[in-house]
């Protein structure tokens, strides 16, 4: 039985290695995102763990992918260039909303030295939880719950991510920053909105476009009040 089960998955683990390199060269490097150690880590984690078995031939293409409940795994590009905006080194205290499949918080997870992810549905964050432990994570805690209003009992944070879109900045979110902290957010309407590199310094906030994009909502007391 385990025989046969490695002999059928090996060509596949293979083909799908294959396909993150390309996906590394063509999508990420091509398109300019020049961070070594974002194009590295994206070489390494098999995003096709992240989704449904029956989803992983379409892994490494090209675009957001469903993940069940209505939500969406990004493109990989959009993952690459939210990564490279936080300008990561190892040493940040990270937080995470929209925890997802996991896939942006095991990147993050190789990036900072500690990851906060929360999560408003709680099936999704405890398969995330199951899956990135099985991977070996171990700089990352959990959380189920709101958070457009972040997690004040573990603020401040170095860099704030948002994986899912508000109509406003979050005023908490902006208080959770250290001085010289940066987040990476989309904000904007409903079914398009501009993603945002917002960096603090002092009691000054500058704002940068880094482009469109189109992300489910969060929904929460900062963030959407429905879902429509
Ligand atoms: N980064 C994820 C993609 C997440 S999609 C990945 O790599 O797979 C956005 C996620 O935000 C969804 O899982 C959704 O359930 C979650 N979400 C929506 N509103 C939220 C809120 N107020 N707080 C936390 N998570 C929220």
């Amino acid at each position: 039985m385990t025989h046969n089960a490695n002999f059928q998955r090996l060509p596949e683990e293979a083909a799908l290695t294959e396909q993150r390199a390309k996906m590394v060269d063509r999508q990420l490097w091509q398109r300019g995102i020049r961070d070594q150690r974002v194009l590295d880590v994206m070489s390494r984690i098999p995003r096709h763990l992240f989704l449904p078995r029956e989803l992983w031939s379409l892994a490494y293409c090209d675009q957001p992918l469903p993940i069940g409940e209505g939500q969406t795994i990004s493109q990989p590009y959009i993952v690459a260039r939210m990564s490279e905006a936080l300008c990561l080194t190892g040493a940040e205290k990270t937080l995470e909303i929209g925890t997802g499949s996991g896939y942006q918080t095991a990147i993050l997870a190789e990036l900072s030295s500690q990851v906060f992810t929360i999560e408003g549905l709680p099936s999704l964050a405890q398969n995330a939880k199951r899956r990135l432990t099985e991977l070996g994570c171990r700089n990352i805690k959990f959380y189920i719950g709101d958070g457009t209003i972040g997690r004040p009992e573990e603020s401040p944070f170095d860099r704030i991510i948002a994986t899912g879109s508000v109509p406003l900045l979050p005023p908490s979110l902006c208080r959770q920053m250290v001085e010289g902290g940066i987040m990476v957010i989309p904000v904007g309407e409903r079914f398009i909105q501009k993603l945002l590199r917002v960096s603090c310094a002092g009691k000054s906030v500058t704002q940068q476009v880094l482009c469109q994009c189109s992300f489910v909502p969060l929904v929460g007391k900062e963030g959407w009040h429905d879902t429509r």
